[in-house]
């Protein structure tokens, strides 16, 4: 899937635990993984996040996961859909994690997260 499209790699100024966007869920009371601006990148718009595979918008926020293809951009709802198993698992656990075996609950990798993001967390950041 990845790099058939002539992907750019990440920003040049990426480092381990660089993270990206505004700061959540507020800017003055951040998750631990956004903390340190000093590890604040430019937003990697048009890369495809490691887990959804969808790209990368301006508005995103997120971290990066090392793949082997170098440090990937990961939507920070997708890394807590990741925790958390998708919505599927939310809403039926029984139905789409034993039956259908579809824990992202018939929607795609991303809705399936921003909907976790959004039970979980709200939808206000
Ligand atoms: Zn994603
Ligand atoms: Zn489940």
């Amino acid at each position: 899937m990845a790099g058939i499209e002539g992907e750019k790699p990440p920003a040049p100024s990426w480092r381990p635990g660089a993270w990206f966007g505004e700061p959540w869920p507020r800017p003055d009371y951040r998750a631990p993984v956004c903390e340190d601006d000093a590890l604040r990148v430019e937003t990697p718009v048009g890369l495809r996040c490691a887990w959804c595979r969808e790209r990368i918008e301006k508005s995103d926020r997120g971290t990066f996961l090392l793949t082997f293809e170098g440090p990937d951009p990961v939507h920070r709802e997708c890394s807590f859909r990741q925790v958390m198993g998708g919505i599927g698992h939310h809403e039926d656990h029984a139905l789409w994690c034993g039956e259908r075996k579809d824990p992202d609950g018939g929607r795609t990798a991303r809705q399936s997260a921003l909907e976790v993001w959004a039970l979980h967390i709200g939808t206000g950041s």
